[in-house]
C-alpha cells in the first residue's frame, strides 16, 4: 500500500526536525571516527570495511525505489538521480580504497547509525523522486535547477579535490596528521566538508522537493559540527596552526 503524498511529506518534515535536533547534539559530541575515535563507544570494525557498509545502503537504495515507483519519469528525473548514484558509488566504492587507514577502526556503533540514517534518508529520496516528484522536461532550463546544478558540480569538485590534498599528505603507511596547505586549505580547515554542503545544497535546489532539500538540511547537520570539530582539533594540537583559518565557510565560520 502507498503512503499518501501528504503523509510523506510531513514525515519528511519531521525527519528534518531530527536532522536539526542531530545538528544541536553535535555541538556536544563530537562523532567518534577519523581523529575524533575515542575508547568507550564499544566494540570497533576495520575503517575501510566501516565505510564501504555505511555507503552502500543509500547506494542501492535509492535507485531501486526510484525505479520501482509509480510516479512518471522524464529525463530531469533519471538526471537528478544520476547526479546521487555519481557520488554515492564513489563515497562507497572508491573513496575507501583511497584513504591511508592501515590498521585504523571505528566503533560499530558509528557505522550503524551511518547505517541507518542512510535508510532513512535513501527512502525518503529514493521514495519521493520515483513516486511523488513531477518534472517536465522543460524543468533542465529552470533557474533552479541550473544554479543547483553549477553548485552541485562545483560543490562536488571541490571536496574531490580538498579530501584528494588530504589523502596527498600521508606517504603509504603513515596514518599520522599534518597541517594543509594547499588549494581552499588556505583558508578553510575542512573546505571537502563545505564542498559536499555546497554540493547537496545544490542537490537541494536542483531537485526543487522537499526530498532533495531533506538531504541537504542532513548533510549540512553532519558535516557543520565535524568541521568544527576539526578547526578546534587542529588549533589545540599544533601551536601553528594559522590563526586566519575559518572553519567551513569562507570569511564567516
Ligand atoms: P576528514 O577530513 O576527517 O578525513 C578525510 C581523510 O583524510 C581521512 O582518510 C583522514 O584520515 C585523512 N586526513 C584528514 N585530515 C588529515 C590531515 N590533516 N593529515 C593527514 N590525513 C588527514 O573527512 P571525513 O572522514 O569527515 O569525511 C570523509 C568524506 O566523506 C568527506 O568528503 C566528507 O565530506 C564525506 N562525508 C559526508 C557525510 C554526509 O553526511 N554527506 C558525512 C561524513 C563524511 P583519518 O580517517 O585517519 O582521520
Amino acid at each position: 500500500m502507498m503512503m499518501s503524498m501528504e503523509v510523506f511529506f510531513w514525515l519528511i518534515i519531521g525527519w528534518m526536525g531530527v536532522g536539526v535536533g542531530t545538528f544541536i547534539l553535535l555541538q556536544f559530541v563530537s562523532a567518534p571516527y577519523g581523529r575524533h575515535t575515542r575508547a568507550g563507544w564499544g566494540p570497533t570494525i576495520p575503517n575501510r570495511l566501516g565505510w564501504i557498509l555505511m555507503e552502500l545502503p543509500g547506494l542501492v537504495l535509492v535507485p531501486t525505489l526510484f525505479l520501482l515507483g509509480s510516479g512518471g519519469k522524464t529525463v530531469v528525473h533519471y538526471v537528478i538521480v544520476l547526479c546521487y548514484v555519481t557520488h554515492y558509488v564513489h563515497r562507497a566504492l572508491i573513496f575507501p580504497f583511497r584513504i591511508r587507514t592501515q590498521g585504523k577502526r571505528m566503533p560499530a556503533v558509528i557505522m550503524g547509525s551511518a547505517i541507518f540514517f542512510n535508510l532513512v534518508n535513501g527512502s525518503i529520496l529514493g521514495g519521493w523522486m520515483g513516486s511523488y516528484a513531477t518534472y517536465s522536461t522543460e524543468w533542465l532550463w529552470s533557474p533552479q535547477f541550473l544554479l543547483g546544478a553549477v553548485l552541485f558540480l562545483g560543490g562536488a569538485a571541490v571536496n574531490l579535490h580538498s579530501d584528494s590534498v588530504l589523502l596527498s599528505l600521508r606517504k603509504p603507511g603513515e596514518t599520522g596528521y599534518k597541517i594543509p596547505t594547499k588549494g581552499l586549505f588556505r583558508w578553510l580547515s575542512c573546505p571537502n566538508h563545505f564542498g559536499e554542503i555546497v554540493e547537496w545544497i545544490g542537490f537541494g535546489i536542483m531537485g526543487w522537493n522537499v526530498a532533495t532539500f531533506s538531504f541537504a538540511v542532513w548533510t549540512a547537520a553532519n558535516l557543520l559540527p565535524r568541521a568544527l570539530d576539526h578547526h578546534q582539533w587542529y588549533r589545540d594540537k599544533f601551536p601553528e596552526y594559522p590563526k586566519t583559518r575559518k572553519a567551513v565557510i569562507p570569511f564567516l565560520w
